[in-house]
């Protein structure tokens, strides 16, 4: 803000004691170190310095699930978790594991519903994507992973959907969030061992107009990538409906 003389001072000194007071009556606290947080800082109830602590993977990726690889495993370029995994998906991207910060907002984000909490989580990948020039400008669609109607009706919004949509309307492709369906209501995968998430997850989906999903390149979108059997379920449907490539990114895994 330019430092005007005059009238714009006084101007300045009432603004500082409107925001002086509105930090009395309404205090902010970040939502994970229940610190204070001061009005410029603000980023939707998180401060700075937690979101700052939320460190992502680095490269080089696994190039099936996009987790950072460990050092023995840069050879094989395949993490130790992928090694026999057979994925229906290109391939897919992820911002950061799945620890700490970044798994309690996400679930303050889908189980306390803060639904807030989409713009500084959708941010996070946003910036990933620019700096690593994911290929978003190759993808014909943006697919959000469904929930199931029961699933939705008790969460009152679709997490991934509400992420998807920022990250659609930032790089200008298109969101399709009503061709893949959830048709059934699987038990939630994370109760659930490695092996048990495939067999839960098979069938789950539907393509309502596999015309459209023909030749185009899609790129699934989701909270969190665990075995990655969620995703290469609904890659496999779209597959099925002749997408001609499915790409995944999540925010953490
Ligand atoms: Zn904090
Ligand atoms: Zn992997």
């Amino acid at each position: 803000m330019l430092n005007l003389p005059g009238k714009a001072s006084k101007f300045s000194m009432v603004s500082t004691l409107i925001k002086s007071l509105k930090e009395i009556l309404y205090p902010r606290h970040c939502l994970l170190c229940r610190e204070k947080i001061p009005l410029n800082d603000q980023k939707d109830l998180v401060c700075l310095k937690c979101l700052k602590e939320i460190s992502p993977h680095l490269p080089p990726f696994c190039r099936k699930c996009g987790r950072g690889l460990a050092q023995e495993d840069t050879a094989k370029h395949t993490c130790g978790e992928c090694l026999n995994a057979r994925f229906y998906f290109e391939r897919a991207w992820t911002v950061c594991p799945y620890q700490e910060n970044a798994r309690e907002l996400i679930h303050q984000f889908k189980y306390k519903n803060k639904i807030f909490l989409a713009k500084p989580l959708s941010e996070l990948m946003i910036d990933f994507i620019r700096h690593y020039h994911l290929p978003l400008n190759h993808c014909d669609y943006l697919i959000p992973i469904p929930l199931s109607p029961a699933k939705l009706r008790e969460r009152e919004f679709n997490q991934a959907e509400v992420l998807a949509k920022e990250i659609a309307g930032y790089f200008g492709i298109q969101l399709l969030s009503n061709n893949l369906k959830r048709v059934r209501n699987t038990p939630a995968q994370a109760d659930l061992d490695k092996e048990s998430r495939w067999k839960n997850i098979s069938g789950a989906f539907r393509i309502t107009n596999p015309d459209t999903i023909k030749g185009k390149t899609i790129l699934l979108l989701d909270d969190v990538l665990t075995t990655g059997a969620t995703a290469s379920e609904a890659s496999r449907i779209l597959k099925n409906a002749r997408a001609s490539a499915v790409y995944v990114f999540t925010l953490a895994s």
